[in-house]
């Protein structure tokens, strides 16, 4: 059969169901608790036709919106099978809860999103799984934390918001040597710039509430990796009740099928902002791969397309005067503060307030994350005009 491109396989992938007589455009929305049966014999059948996904029951164990939105995840990703979760964090709490177990030990990166830290820090411990950080752009230090008993690396591909780069071939050959599986966190970089399964990666997981939608009007996370894997990981989401509803996975369906739209431009637009910011005396660093100045530039070079083609998210560090960075952010015009990313919008935040808020403050320093740290999430905007806009606004540090 001919070979088809992704761009055109996002549009026509999750449009059909079984049971599905009619054909509409769209995929319906099936907003329902549950799927009936005319007797105890077809609820029987319902339930072994629903083993073999044939069928409905019970919109927690499996549902029709879910499922779609699924397909086209695994399409993107290059799995065999996604689970579609409440959020990212329902989506890292299953993995998680599902494949470390007490008595395990997991290597996982200093520096992620805040609440994946905490569920290493605060909750696996209690709970008898032993973890260490590491600084993931550091592989001597990932492998001598490795044990016996390590059955996990945990990383981001970049690395919210310090954007250190995850060598994912180098950490899966690592784990893969040791018995152990890498999970891996691709929501600042998205499938657009890279495919973790492709390059080694056991299972990677995506917060869809990000650039997977793209419209910051729906929140939900995927797990994507192989059939039996993911079904381990489904069934522990359909426990701890962090599987996915209809509505928000239809919202998700409408987002996700113009990401090669809007994701390349604003990975396009966010590698012209980081260099034009790295000129520009008042920031003091640019956290971002395209950046001659970065020190992972070999590797970002190495794993990218092009430096257009890397992520749409980057860090800037400017002064740690709060009252000039209060001056700064009421000039931008397009920017504003979202404590969220991955919008049409371009966004800021300040990991300190915000996403690393728990995080004790030498943890954060140790990572470079200073009050000076404003995280930004390009969006669709033209680039010229996002440029002028953010040089104009460091004016107030002149
Ligand atoms: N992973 C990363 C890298 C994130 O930045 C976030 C949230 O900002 C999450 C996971 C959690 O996603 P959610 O808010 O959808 O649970």
């Amino acid at each position: 059969m001919k070979e088809f491109k992704e761009e055109s396989l996002i549009v026509k992938t999750g449009m059909s169901m079984p049971h599905m007589d009619l054909h509409p455009e769209t995929f319906p929305l099936f907003q329902t608790t549950t799927f009936t049966f005319d007797s105890l014999d077809e609820a029987k059948q319902g339930y072994k036709d629903m083993a073999k996904g044939e069928n409905y029951t019970y919109i927690r164990t499996i549902n029709p919106n879910r499922n779609a939105l699924g397909e086209i995840v695994s399409l993107l990703e290059h799995g065999e099978k996604t689970a579609i979760c409440t959020a990212g964090m329902g989506a890292i709490s299953a993995t998680l809860f599902s494949q470390l177990h007490a008595g395990d030990h997991a290597v996982y990166s200093n520096c992620c999103y805040g609440e994946s830290l905490e569920i290493f820090r605060d909750i696996l411990s209690v709970n008898g799984v032993e973890s260490t950080a590491v600084n993931m752009a550091d592989m001597d230090e990932v492998k001598a934390a490795m044990k016996p008993n390590t059955k996990m690396i945990y990383t981001e591909t970049i690395a919210n918001p310090n954007m250190v780069l995850a060598d994912i071939e180098s950490l899966a050959k690592l784990a893969h040597d040791n018995n152990a599986i890498l999970v891996v966190d691709n929501t600042f970089t998205t499938a657009c710039a890279i495919k973790p399964l492709d390059i080694g990666a056991d299972i990677v997981v995506n917060s869809m509430t990000k650039f997977m939608n793209g419209h910051s009007d729906a929140i939900q996370g995927a797990v994507t990796s192989d059939k039996a894997t993911c079904k381990k990981i489904e069934s522990m989401a359909c426990c701890l009740g962090t599987i996915g509803d209809p509505f928000q996975s239809w919202l998700v369906m409408r987002g996700i099928k113009t990401i090669d739209l809007r994701v390349p431009r604003q990975m396009s637009n966010a590698a012209k902002l980081a260099k034009a910011l790295e000129a520009n005396p008042h920031v003091l660093k640019v956290n971002h791969p395209a950046v001659e100045s970065y020190p992972q530039r070999e590797l970002a070079k190495k794993m990218f397309k092009d430096d257009e083609s890397m992520t749409a998210m980057m860090s800037i560090v400017l002064p740690d005067d709060q009252e000039l960075m209060q001056k700064f952010t009421e000039k931008l015009t397009f920017a504003h503060y979202v404590p969220s990313l991955g919008g049409l919008r371009t966004s800021y935040q300040q990991p300190v307030t915000s996403s690393h808020s728990h995080m004790p403050d030498a943890d954060r320093r140790a990572v470079g994350i200073t009050p000076g740290m404003m995280r930004i999430s390009v969006g669709i905007e033209d680039p010229e005009d996002l440029i002028s806009d953010f040089l104009e606004a460091l004016k107030v540090y002149d």
